[in-house]
């Protein structure tokens, strides 16, 4: 099998599960009590804490929210900053469903919830976050890359027109997608909260972190046992949360190698593909992950070629995931303005940390092979 859903989960790292095994094993405390089982738990996430924070370029460890997630971090943000100020939310029409599901949640609490547009390339404008932003405003979240096509936004002319025009907004970027390749940090972001999720960077699933910035109120979305300072209880994921700081330190030590090796792996994928087959690139001419290949063979409906693909040893996606199953095009898709029979022909196909010289070329032939036969 070529894995290429990387976007989706990545393999772990090496390092990620080295780390966590002793936490899988006689390292098993719960970080909450007092004695010495639990106090070594305890210094292993408040180390991972720590290693995060250094990564990111928090100010300080506690900075750092451990969370269930990319999910998670999303909702203690945008639910969390709303429920605390009492205030709205201003976000864009591409972004991933945990941050839009939990604006329509705030909504329906009644506090103002606008969605911005986007244009073709899936981009906002500044200026039109920054034309919307009124005293009602609590946050307003932009993510940093797209997790469909990998298009970069331009996060940080968001955050400086808020710094300017709206100096009491918060500002939150989901930088899911975009950890593996570009430098976020809160310096680079500028953003007041940022939301990371390990499975995406050779770490384990389930767990994560939100980054807030020292100062920022927040109501808690889970309510409980008051780990975290209060603003995300439940009993502490260690090993995962060990495996996640592993995987942050060796992704920032990697991030130039991906860029160039993962990146030309991309282009030699797409430009083989080209040289055979009808296809679409997204985003070609904007900035985007050198992770992914957001592609539409016309005349291929998306799911006939993942089925075909999959017999015959390629991991892809669709452009969207079908939740329903009955889903023909995705919401960023269509933010984008692309018709609903071409939004059906998208596919996703996003490399990863491992394993990319090799099989890009073999992947392409493979792939053009199947599309001939469809086209
Ligand atoms: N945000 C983005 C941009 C994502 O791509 C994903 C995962 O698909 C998430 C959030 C959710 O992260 P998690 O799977 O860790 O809950």
């Amino acid at each position: 099998m070529i894995y290429l859903d990387n976007a989706a989960t990545t393999p772990m790292r090496p390092e990620a599960s080295a780390a966590m095994q002793p936490y899988l094993g006689d390292r098993f405390g719960n970080p909450s009590g007092i004695h010495a089982v639990s106090r070594r738990a305890k210094d292993a996430i408040e180390e991972a804490r720590e290693r995060i924070a250094a990564a990111l370029g928090a100010a300080h460890p506690l900075e750092i929210v451990f969370t269930g997630g990319g999910t998670d971090a999303d909702n203690l943000a945008v639910v969390g900053s709303a429920l605390a100020s009492g205030g709205g939310v201003v976000t864009t029409a591409v972004e991933h469903d945990a941050v839009l599901e939990s604006a329509r949640f705030v909504e329906r609490l009644g506090h103002p919830v606008t969605i911005v547009g986007v244009d073709g390339d899936g981009r906002v404008d500044p200026a039109a976050i920054v034309a919307v932003v009124g005293d009602d405003t609590a946050v307003v979240s932009v993510m940093s890359a797209n997790n469909e096509t990998g298009v970069i936004q331009p996060g940080r002319e968001v955050a400086d027109a808020l710094a300017a025009a709206a100096p009491g907004v918060l500002f939150h970027t989901d930088a899911v997608q975009a950890f593996a390749s570009l430098p976020v940090t809160v310096e680079a972001t500028g953003a007041d909260m940022i939301s990371v999720s390990a499975h995406k960077i050779g770490g384990p699933q389930g767990v994560g972190c939100l980054y807030v910035r020292d100062g920022v109120e927040l109501e808690p979305v889970i309510h409980g046992g008051g780990q975290e300072l209060g603003r995300r209880s439940g009993t502490h994921n260690v090993a995962g949360i060990v495996g996640f700081a592993a995987a942050v330190e060796a992704a920032v030590a990697d991030r130039g190698r991906f860029r160039s090796v993962v990146g030309s792996a991309r282009d030699r994928f797409e430009s083989e593909l080209a040289s055979r087959v009808k296809v679409d690139v997204t985003g070609a001419d904007t900035e985007r992950l050198v992770s992914h290949a957001h592609l539409r063979f016309p005349g291929v409906r998306s799911e006939t070629l993942l089925i075909r693909l999959d017999q015959a040893g390629i991991a892809a996606a669709a452009g969207a995931a079908c939740h329903s199953g009955a889903q023909l095009t995705s919401h960023v898709m269509e933010a984008m303005g692309v018709p609903p029979d071409q939004g059906a022909e998208a596919v996703r196909f996003s490399f990863g940390w491992n394993d990319v010289t090799a099989t890009a070329g073999a992947a392409a032939t493979v792939v053009a092979d199947v599309v001939e036969t469809l086209q």
